[in-house]
């Protein structure tokens, strides 16, 4: 028998498909900040798979990727559920922010508190609320700052079931990842729930490659799982990344790059170089280990040891 999907006390029943407000508090000015939850649930039993994005409330392309899915209707689900939040953090998405206004980081406040600050009300309300009735999770981000990721799913690979599914997601990199404290996908890993964090892009930008890597990938997990009608495009084969490393600046300066992100590259070739602003100073940045480029900075004032590329080893 189908399970029962009861969010914000709204009851939604299977062959149901609604709308549910979460409410977390309200803004300075009274405003209530209400977070849309889409429930699609089809009569038959099956899994249920959250896809949800803005956690971090400046990394636009998960957004705009369940936003399409949405309006083109491509959340139908013929087996078990599916619940898309589009946009998690209402605040920093309003300050074109990472964070919630007191800095926080709601991807280090889980499992949240009922009485915290309001990340940790964020993650308390999301833990309460939608957790308990998810099965699989694609949580999609970009690259923080001005970091833009080549897309790419994140995951343990301690966990076959979990590598298994970043395959079937079938985007440009696989890269394993250590968990953080705190994190969301701690607490899936926790409750043995299996969660996968795409990456694609950079933060407060539209980018139709990262969107577009988005959507298929989650078709094809949403596919794989029997939840859609709809064949799997797996064309791509990931790239399984086991190590990885960034390439800091060895010297302050403007640092330039036109290296193509996700391509390949040789210890010792040059990926860039920086100069000091006035025309008296330039060095080459070059590649410390073989590799592939699974993230470009694309912010030119740098500090020294500050990241410029992110280096993912097969
Ligand atoms: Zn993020």
């Amino acid at each position: 028998m189908p399970k029962q999907i009861i969010i914000s006390g709204i009851d939604v029943a299977p062959g149901e498909s609604k709308q549910v407000n979460l409410n977390i508090a309200s803004l300075p000015s009274r405003t209530p900040i209400d977070i849309p939850v889409n429930i699609f649930r089809s009569e038959e039993d099956g899994p249920t798979v959250l896809l949800m994005a803005g956690m971090h409330g400046d990394e636009l392309n998960g957004v705009e990727a369940i936003r399409q899915m949405i309006a083109k209707k491509m959340l139908k689900p013929k087996k078990g559920s599916i619940i898309a939040i589009p946009l998690l953090n209402v605040y920093g998405f309003l300050h074109f922010s990472r964070q919630v206004p007191d800095g926080k980081d709601v991807n280090r406040s889980f499992p949240g508190s009922k009485t915290g600050s309001l990340a940790s009300r964020v993650a308390y309300c999301f833990m309460k609320e939608i957790f308990p009735h998810v099965d699989y999770a694609i949580d999609f981000h970009t690259g923080g700052g001005s970091i833009s990721n080549y897309p790419q799913i994140r995951c343990s690979f301690d966990v076959p079931k979990v590598k298994e599914l970043a395959s079937v997601f079938a985007t440009h990199f696989v890269m394993n990842a250590k968990l953080r404290d705190k994190s969301l996908r701690k607490e899936f890993t926790k409750s043995k729930k299996v969660m996968l964090v795409y990456e694609g892009g950079e933060a407060l930008r539209l980018q139709e490659f990262a969107v577009k890597s988005a959507i298929r990938g989650a078709m094809n997990v949403l596919s794989f799982l029997s939840v859609i009608d709809k064949a799997q495009n797996t064309d791509n084969k990931p790239i399984i990344i086991n190590e990885d490393l960034w390439i800091r600046a060895r010297s302050a300066g403007l640092f330039r790059t036109d290296i193509r992100n996700g391509s390949r590259i040789k210890k010792g070739d040059i990926i860039g170089s920086i100069t000091d602003p006035y025309g008296e100073y330039k060095t080459s940045v070059k590649s410390s280990h073989d590799g592939y480029i699974v993230a470009v900075n694309h912010q030119p004032v740098v500090n020294q040891g500050d990241a410029l590329i992110h280096i993912g080893i097969e």
